[in-house]
């Protein structure tokens, strides 16, 4: 008997021993005893002869329906355990498609392997010569192929980037080669998958995300695995898809923050496949319109290679005029200035399509007693609960509380509560009395709820069947509309003043991403950004069309404050039923920190949506010069947490690299 060591998704960070007669390959998924329960585990490796007596217990069964996994993803996620502060049992097992880290229930007959499948007739459709800088950007990328390299392709939307992507996964095909493109949402920008099929006749190409079925998901991970899926598309779920023979990583959108993990396993995608880049010895794209702030500093630094694409691809393809509407100057009614009104009217009778956008859904963001001012709050988070006129409700939008809107205040008896502010339900009430005529679509997730709802209405708006769309982010993402070409863009000032450091990086972002909708092919657009504020300099480096400079000023602002990504940093956060318990767990935590020098520690706060669906949330924020001083730092610190017994009804994880405050 031997004995090998295996891993299981338990909260401990170690590894556990078991008997086996035959030894086991690394990265064999097997079937174990568990307490009294039997789990899926991974083999991390043979332990030797076990002893005439042992108290081990034995391996269940091996499972072989999929090869044992590669040594490069071992590797990756134990970089993804330390890096992130997770034991290498959860990180590995979360990692797994549903169907692979469960007990086998029925004969996987769906996973049985076909073996390896002969490599299949696939052609490359180029459709257009390259522009030069899509040339040189592609050069570039060439020549990192078999080395590592991260590569930053900086373009506007519709400056070929897309195209870049293309021609650089051929070339890794032609290599034979397999590609993996991250994307933030895939489900909401279906064409992207449409363009790689339509350009790739022939190619097997996989597509990762958690709203595919249990089965799709196992063979699209088996299919990377074994190495016959030539092309891996997905969500950042998929930066852990294990490969035969990986050869580029392309990453879409990088600055987008969908690609960080939210809960579990706090990682970051885009952060993730570069360092699995470089230990991989494999090119890494980022494209970005908008780079995130990280990424510009490290194309700055001469870390990653910074490739531009100045002006849009297709020839004749004009960029939108950007312009400003001051709202301390013209008065606006029914959330428009006459300006916009009139911009509309005028694109309308040109038989052409306008894009309204106001980030923020449902009827109205607050209720209130015109007599008392009774405001209804959500009983579970600290926030005020929006106005959802046409259902009659009234919703949290963090926890999905819902309740009646009461027919008068239950403080004082008056009748007359109004809803204060503007949300897209009331947008459209007040656009349809203003354009009659013109056919509108509603576009935000309350309207959007329904599977292939999105995909019919960008059908209608492609068809010519709409007129004006008006909705929330969920609008920058998408087709592009040839007949589109004005956008409207009101109360986009509110993120001018947040808080949260991050926030003017996210609105340019986001604005340059609608704007970015405008006037795609021949005819000319036209965006109009409603604001208080418009010597604001977020909005004098948009209308420059200079996203370096903006950067540049906000990277500034980010050293003489002492913010990422001048700094490493990471926060402990905990959860309790009280702001007490919360604020009690971190200071205690605090007083078993270790001394370092080059660590920084705040001290415990409250979040800034301090009730999150009946829990009290805080969180200590530390900081540090050099990551791999917070990294070492972390880990004496979790284990001296770890080492203490956690009080009744809290929780707590340490997020590295958060960004959520
Ligand atoms: P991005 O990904 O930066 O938004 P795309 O790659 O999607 O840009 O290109 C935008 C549009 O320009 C697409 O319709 C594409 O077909 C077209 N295009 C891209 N490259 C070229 C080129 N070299 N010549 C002509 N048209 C191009
Ligand atoms: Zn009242
Ligand atoms: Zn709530």
């Amino acid at each position: 008997m031997q004995t090998v060591n295996v891993v299981v998704d338990v909260p401990l960070a170690r590894s556990f021993d078991y008997l086996s007669s035959d030894p086991i390959a690394i990265g064999t998924r097997v079937l174990v005893p568990f307490g009294r329960r039997t789990v899926v585990g991974i083999v991390l490796g043979a332990g030797g002869e076990a002893a005439a007596e042992t108290s081990l217990r034995s391996i269940e069964r091996v499972l072989d329906d999929t090869p044992a996994l590669p040594a490069e993803w071992m590797r990756l996620t134990e970089f993804a355990s330390r890096y992130y502060q997770r034991p290498l049992g959860e990180v590995m097992l979360s990692a797994l498609p549903p169907r692979l880290k469960r007990m086998p229930t029925l004969r996987a007959s769906a996973l049985r392997s076909p073996g390896q499948s002969p490599t299949p007739e696939w052609r490359f459709i180029d459709e257009h010569p390259l522009t030069a800088p899509q040339a040189s950007a592609l050069d570039a990328i060439a020549q990192g192929v078999g080395r590592s390299g991260t590569f930053l392709l900086h373009g506007i939307t519709g400056s070929g980037k897309t195209e870049v992507y293309l021609h650089a996964v051929a070339a890794t095909l032609r290599r034979g080669s397999q590609a993996l493109v991250l994307v933030p949402e895939i489900h909401l920008t279906p064409q992207l998958e449409a363009h790689f099929r339509t350009r790739f006749p022939g190619a097997h190409i996989e597509v990762m995300h958690s709203n595919r079925s249990a089965v799709e998901r196992a063979l699209a991970w088996r299919a990377a695995q074994i190495g016959s899926a030539q092309i891996i598309l997905g969500t950042r779920l998929a930066v852990f898809a294990p490969f035969a023979d990986l050869g580029l990583i392309v990453i879409d959108e990088e600055h987008d923050p969908s690609f960080k993990q939210q809960d579990g396993v706090r990682y970051s995608a885009r952060d993730l496949a570069i360092w699995r880049g470089h230990a991989a010895h494999v090119p890494v794209v980022l494209g970005s319109a908008t780079p995130s702030l990280e990424s510009h500093a490290n194309a700055s630094s001469g870390r990653y290679q910074r490739l531009t694409l100045p002006g849009r691809a297709r020839p004749g393809s004009r960029l939108p005029s950007l312009a400003l509407i001051d709202t301390g100057r013209e008065t606006v009614q029914e959330g428009l200035t006459a300006t916009l009104e009139s911009a509309i009217e005028a694109t309308l009778a040109r038989g052409e399509q306008t894009l309204v956008f106001l980030n923020r859904r449902g009827y109205a963001p607050v209720l209130a007693c015109n007599a008392c001012g009774w405001i209804p709050s959500c009983p579970r988070c600290s926030t005020h609960v929006a106005v959802h006129l046409g259902e009659r409700r009234l919703r949290c939008h963090h926890c999905g509380f819902e309740a009646r809107i009461p027919p008068r205040c239950p403080d004082c008896g008056n009748a007359d509560l109004q809803p204060f502010g503007r949300g897209t339900e009331r947008l459209e009430e007040s656009l349809a009395a203003r354009f009659p005529q013109a056919r509108l679509a509603r576009v935000d997730s309350d309207t959007m709820r329904l599977k292939g709802t999105w995909e019919a209405t960008q059908g209608a708006i492609h068809a010519g069947e709409v007129d004006i769309i008006l909705g929330t982010q969920m609008l920058a993402k998408g087709h592009d509309f040839p007949r589109l070409t004005l956008v409207g863009i009101l109360n986009a000032d509110s993120a001018l003043f947040a808080a949260d450091y991050r926030a003017p990086e996210r609105l340019f972002a986001q604005l340059q991403q609608v704007a970015g909708r405008a006037g795609r092919d021949a005819l000319p657009g036209q965006v109009l950004i409603q604001t208080r504020f418009p010597d604001h300099p977020l909005y004098r480096a948009l209308l420059a069309g200079n996203y370096n400079r903006f950067a540049e000023a906000e990277l500034l602002e980010r050293e003489r404050a002492g913010f990422p990504p001048c700094v490493a940093e990471a926060v402990l956060r905990a959860e309790a039923r009280s702001p007490e318990a919360a604020i009690a767990f971190l200071s205690e935590a605090r007083e078993r920190a270790p001394a370092d020098a080059d660590v920084v520690m705040y001290d415990p706060v409250p979040m800034s949506l301090e009730r999150l669906n009946g829990w009290y949330r805080a969180h200590l924020l530390v900081q540090a010069t050099q990551r791999a001083s917070l990294q070492r730092y972390l880990t004496l610190w979790r284990t001296a947490i770890e080492a203490e017994r956690t009080p009744r009804h809290v929780r707590w994880h340490i997020d590295v690299d958060p960004i959520e405050f």
